[in-house]
């Protein structure tokens, strides 16, 4: 099982099969959110009172120290660190528009890309950014 954690805090993201974390939409209304832990996965839960459209950009935050998980390489994608079952490290980038479906896994040597929109955002270098993580 992979385990999720907070880039800033380490703490674990991931309960059984779900990612959680705290979102804010367009309006302002911060809510929790349920991701897949399968790369690739898109499926989402959320509570039917939290509404967003298709496009919107929401804020990924850490559900227990709150802080913003944007990445520093793009303001759309934001940052949670994985760790596989034999221990090593990996950095999961993945996009906060809603309904884009674009995953980077990386282990700061090679870059696993998932979701048919990955092109958007395939010009950055991770190697320097990976390292400070583990
Ligand atoms: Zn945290």
């Amino acid at each position: 099982m992979n385990d999720f954690l907070c880039p800033k805090c380490k703490q674990h993201l991931r309960v059984g099969e779900h990612i959680i974390f705290k979102v804010k939409g367009a309006g302002k209304q911060s809510a929790l959110l349920l991701l897949s832990p399968h790369i690739g996965n898109y499926t989402s839960i959320k509570h039917p009172s939290f509404e967003f459209k298709q496009g919107d950009t929401l804020e990924f935050f850490c559900p227990l120290c709150g802080a913003s998980l944007k990445s520093d390489i793009h303001p759309n994608l934001a940052l949670v660190l994985m760790k596989d079952e034999t221990g090593k490290g990996f950095a999961v980038y993945f996009s906060q528009v809603a309904g884009e479906h674009s995953t980077y896994e990386t282990d700061g040597d090679s870059v696993h890309i998932e979701g048919e929109d990955a092109g958007r955002y395939t010009y950055f270098k991770i190697g320097e950014k990976f390292k400070k993580y583990f």
